[in-house]
């Protein structure tokens, strides 16, 4: 099974696509993920993903495709996977289509976590991230058993540098401008699936579950 995430961000994509992961068995792939792993051990593709992240903008397509054809060659992808920030433009679909259509393959899903601005900015300020594993929390909604210590792995949680509510806001119009036309180009295709991502965690996955075994 081949998924796609989408939704602002914040909107809970990521929450979800572990959650998707883990049930199905199948790899979670998240490119900010790749990215901020690529910022912690300082290479060339960090140094430049960074100088664009930090403003709140998408690294341009020419690197991340690169980055995410790689991964999705990867043995542990033939029986399928969950893209979680990918694709964000138009021209990053199109590339995926065409990569999928090569192996006479086609994604199956794309699910559209649906919040609206409002809740996005209340979300993003919460939101902690463990510096070493990437697992997420929320102070409010998701909060980790013992305060700022990731459950998983014992590490520090972090407020990632754009969360700020400054970033937020450029990621926001950035999202409208060019991530949310996604929304038609898989509607047209047929597999737009739009869930209410203002519900409880448990609740929107459900939902989902709902979907994806329908
Ligand atoms: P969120 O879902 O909260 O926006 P991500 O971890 O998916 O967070 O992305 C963080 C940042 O990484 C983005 O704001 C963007 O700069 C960069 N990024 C991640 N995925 C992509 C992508 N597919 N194309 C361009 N930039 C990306
Ligand atoms: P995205 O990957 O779309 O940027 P995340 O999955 O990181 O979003 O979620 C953003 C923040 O909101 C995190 O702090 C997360 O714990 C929290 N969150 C995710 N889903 C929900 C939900 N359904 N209700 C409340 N908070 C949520
Ligand atoms: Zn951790």
């Amino acid at each position: 099974m081949k998924i796609i995430m989408l939704g602002a961000p914040g909107a809970g994509k990521g929450t979800q696509a572990k959650k998707i992961a883990d049930q199905y068995q199948i790899p979670h792939i998240s490119t900010g993920d790749i990215f901020r792993a690529n910022i912690r051990e300082k290479t060339p593709l960090g140094m430049e993903a960074k100088s664009y992240m930090d403003k709140g903008e998408l690294v341009p397509d020419e690197l991340t495709v690169k980055i995410l054809l790689d991964r999705v060659s990867n043995e542990d992808c033939k029986n399928g996977y969950v893209l979680d920030g990918y694709p964000r433009t138009i021209p990053q679909a199109e590339v995926l289509d065409r990569a999928v259509g090569e192996l006479n393959e086609r994604i199956d899903f794309a699910v559209n976590v649906d919040v609206p601005d409002e809740n996005i900015i209340k979300r993003m300020s919460g939101r902690r991230a463990c510096t070493k594993c990437g697992d997420t929390y929320h102070i409010e909604y998701m909060p980790p058993k013992k305060e700022n210590v990731c459950d998983k792995c014992g590490s520090p949680l972090i407020i990632r540098d754009d969360d700020k509510p400054e970033t937020v806001k450029n990621r926001l119009s950035v999202y409208h401008e060019q991530t949310a036309p996604l929304i038609d180009y898989y509607e047209k295709k047929g597999i737009l699936k739009t869930v209410d991502g203002t519900k409880d965690v448990n609740e929107v996955f459900a939902d989902i579950k709902n979907i994806l075994e329908s």
